[in-house]
Formats: structure tokens, C-alpha cells, sequence
């Protein structure tokens, strides 16, 4: 358990919505900000200076892409979208401006404390404190050193490009990863439509790792935006 109460900034205009965060939040340890618009937010980050945001993306006085451009500019403060059910596109732009995840309106607040436990871990992890040699979730297991992976203890044999592709959804697992970033850490800069590599390679990986590929347990696509390696 840290020491310090984990506190949480939200910002969002939606007073139902608020209540709604205050409470599951509060009574699950959190400490509780609000803000109700986003120059109210990014005062609140600068002066309160908070563990994670939770950022509504349909603010009445500014942008949410806009308000996660700004604060990308000098933090990493890890940042939680909601949106809106028929804004797709918004949430993947979200997500490659920098956000490190999303829900969708409406949702459950387990749903919700499990994104932000999964954000707060890779917070630390980016920031050096852990640096796991091996990764572990469930029957799977991918040993980095000797970059060797495992389901149940049979060794299975991936292509440099499948090793490449797991290991970096190992390494942000629980986080969703748009097609995009994908794309670039993989295939380089130029690669942003080459769409079917992926899709074909996520095929394949399934196909050896999962049981029943076409209901996959650790793959798992999210429709219109990406990939999330699943914790289970
Ligand atoms: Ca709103």
C-alpha cells in the first residue's frame, strides 16, 4: 500500500457523473478532485498535482484532445478518458495523443478501478521502478531475458515479428495499444497503413497461444481502436 493517498483529479462537466466518481472512488481509498471544466482542470493539475486524471472528453469550454495536448507538453500523469458511445474516433485519438486509456459511458466502477490500477502500475513502471525479467499472466509466460514464451509450460515458437508484437502488449498488459502505435513500434514511422500486417500476424499469434482463437482470453481486439493483452 503506498503511503500517501492516491489522488485523483476529475475532470468533467456532468454533475451525475461526478457524484458517481466521488463515491466509488472515495469509498475504494482514493483521494477526490474535481474540476468542471478544463482551464479548471489544468489549474487543479498544476496546483493539486494529482496521481492520475480522469478526463471527460466532451467539455463545455475546451477540447479534451486539446486539454490532453496540454498537459502531455510537461507530464505523464497518467490520464483516463470517458466518452461518449458514438464518439470511436475520439477515444483512438485520445489514445495516440497520449491517454492511457478509455472507458465508454456508461460504465461500472470495477471496470473502472481495475483501468486505474493498471494505469498507476505502468506509471510506475515507465518511471524505472520495475522492470520485470519475466511476465506472467495466467498459464502464459515470456521469459525476456531468454526470450523464450511458455502456455502451460510447452514452449511455443513465435516469429521475431509475433515475439516483437506480444512482448509489447506484455509490457503495457491491461492497456489498450491503438493499431497505430502498434504499427510504429513494430513496423516503423511509415507504417500507418499497413493495417492487414497486423491483423494477419494477430491472427497467427492467436492461433498458437490461445486455446480457442476465435474467442481469445489473452488477445483481445477492441473494435475500432486496438489491441489490449488481457490480465487474467
Ligand atoms: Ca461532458
Amino acid at each position: 500500500m503506498p503511503s500517501k493517498l492516491t489522488s485523483i483529479l476529475v475532470v468533467e462537466d456532468d454533475s451525475q457523473i461526478r457524484r458517481f466518481l466521488k463515491v466509488g472512488l472515495e469509498s475504494n481509498g482514493y483521494h477526490y478532485e474535481e474540476a468542471h471544466c478544463g482551464k479548471a482542470g489544468l489549474a487543479e493539475l498544476t496546483t493539486r498535482v494529482p496521481d492520475l486524471v480522469i478526463l471527460d472528453l466532451g467539455l463545455p469550454d475546451m477540447d479534451g484532445l486539446e486539454f490532453i495536448a496540454q498537459v502531455r507538453s510537461w507530464s505523464k500523469i497518467p490520464i483516463l478518458v470517458l466518452t461518449a458511445r458514438e464518439k470511436e474516433q475520439d477515444k483512438v485519438t485520445a489514445l495516440d495523443q497520449g491517454a492511457d486509456d478509455y472507458l465508454t459511458k456508461p460504465f461500472g466502477i470495477g471496470e473502472l478501478l481495475a483501468r486505474i490500477r493498471v494505469a498507476l502500475r505502468h506509471n510506475l513502471q515507465s518511471s524505472g521502478a520495475d522492470d520485470e525479467p519475466v511476465f506472467e499472466n495466467g498459464t502464459l509466460k515470456i521469459d525476456f531475458v531468454a526470450r523464450q514464451v511458455f502456455v502451460s509450460k510447452h514452449e511455443i515458437h513465435l516469429t521475431p515479428t509475433e515475439y516483437k508484437l506480444l512482448t509489447l502488449l506484455a509490457r503495457h498488459a491491461g492497456k489498450v495499444l491503438t493499431q497505430r502505435q502498434i504499427l510504429k513500434e513494430i513496423w516503423g514511422p511509415n507504417s500507418a497503413e499497413q493495417g492487414h500486417y497486423l491483423r494477419i500476424h494477430m491472427h497467427q499469434l492467436r492461433h498458437k497461444l490461445e486455446d480457442n482463437p476465435a474467442r481469445p482470453k489473452w488477445l483481445i481486439n477492441e473494435p475500432g481502436v486496438g489491441y489490449r493483452l488481457k490480465l487474467v
